[in-house]
């Protein structure tokens, strides 16, 4: 990006920019290159107008959320990366304009913090995200989830900002809400409400503690990954077959390549070493899709959004 495009971007915005900004530090990978401007608005209005300006100046814009489904490649991003980690984007409020047991959560509320919180009110719906580590906006827009439900089934209504800042609501029925996917349109995700139920607090504490240990027992936590690498492929007969398992049974739990390997816990986890290179990473999840394809006939698609100046992502079915 050149100077003079980045000083008409930044120009009395009231937000944080940060130019060539290293992005492996807001990954759970922890590897890949930089972003040409990484920006942190302050306001929504600061929002309003960065998005603008990007339309104006034609530049691409990517939001980042806490980055537990993102590899960013070694070669970087070219345009705008927006990351919604200031006050006016992480704090929430509960039974907003009145409306009960309600939670009003701007895309870059912390969704385990706020599951905390909820079940010290009392409040039930969220126990399904517990061990999911994402911002209210990346998980709304993966509808994140698993064996205990998904965030969607939560939902009661989500706002999207579009490239002229113009916001639009859409009500949980509007919302084509499945496995991994919320079909909402391409626009940034500015919050979300939840329509959660009256609970014990001890009760729903035990619930989220079981469901977090169940993750726990079965899935490498502590390791860098992004979570599931692959999505479940639809079986013949129209259900879900697990990537993890087929992956297992074409024998390559611990394979490595590079600075990447599959962990020996859970064979949908692709995790990075300290010293591993984003492209590793890429590379061994095409190593995996061609030997499941020649093992079992089946293809797998990435379920991690993948970010890079030369990386065009496929369609996900
Ligand atoms: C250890 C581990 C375990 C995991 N387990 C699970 C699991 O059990 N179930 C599950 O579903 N996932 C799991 N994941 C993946 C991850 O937690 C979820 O996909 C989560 O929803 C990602 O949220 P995020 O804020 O980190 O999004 P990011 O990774 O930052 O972004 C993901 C995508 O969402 C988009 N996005 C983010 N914020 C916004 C916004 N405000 N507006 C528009 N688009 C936005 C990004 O542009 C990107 O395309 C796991 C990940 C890890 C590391």
């Amino acid at each position: 990006m050149n100077a003079s495009i980045s000083t008409t971007l930044a120009q009395g915005l009231d937000a944080i920019i940060e130019m060539d900004a290293p992005l492996a530090g807001h990954t759970w990978f922890g590897v890949g290159g930089n972003a040409d401007m990484l920006a942190r608005p302050r306001t929504q209005e600061a929002l309003q107008e960065l998005l603008r300006r990007c339309h104006n100046a034609n530049l691409k814009v990517r939001v980042l959320g806490s980055g537990a489904n993102l590899l960013v490649l070694d070669e970087g991003v070219d345009g705008v990366v927006l990351k919604l980690d200031q006050p006016a984007f992480t704090q929430w409020t509960f039974n907003a304009d009145g409306k009960a047991n309600t939670v009003l959560a701007p895309a870059g509320v912390d969704v385990l913090k706020l599951l905390n919180a909820c079940v010290r009110q009392g409040l039930d719906g969220l126990c399904q995200m517990a061990g999911i580590p994402a911002s209210m906006g990346g998980a709304t827009r993966m509808n994140a989830g698993g064996k205990y439900g998904c965030i969607g089934d939560a939902i009661h209504s989500v706002a999207t900002m579009n490239h002229r800042g113009e916001i639009q609501v859409h009500p949980h029925n509007a919302i084509q809400f499945s496995y991994r996917h919320s079909g909402l349109p391409q626009d940034l995700i500015l919050w979300t409400l939840l329509q959660l139920t009256p609970g014990d607090p001890a009760a729903l504490r035990k619930k989220m503690l079981e469901i977090y240990q169940f993750k726990k027992d079965s899935q490498p936590l502590a390791q860098q990954s992004a979570g599931c690498l692959f999505r479940n492929p639809i079986a013949p007969d129209g259900t879900r077959t697990s990537a993890g398992r087929l992956i297992d049974l074409a024998g390559m739990k611990g394979f490595s390549h590079g600075g990447a390997f599959v962990s020996a816990e859970h064979a949908n986890f692709v995790c990075a070493h300290k010293d591993g290179r984003a492209n590793d990473v890429l590379e061994l999840a095409r190593v995996i899709q061609e030997r499941v394809f020649t093992c079992h006939g089946v293809s797998i698609e990435m379920e991690v959004a993948v970010w890079g100046r030369s990386y065009e992502p496929k369609e996900k079915k």
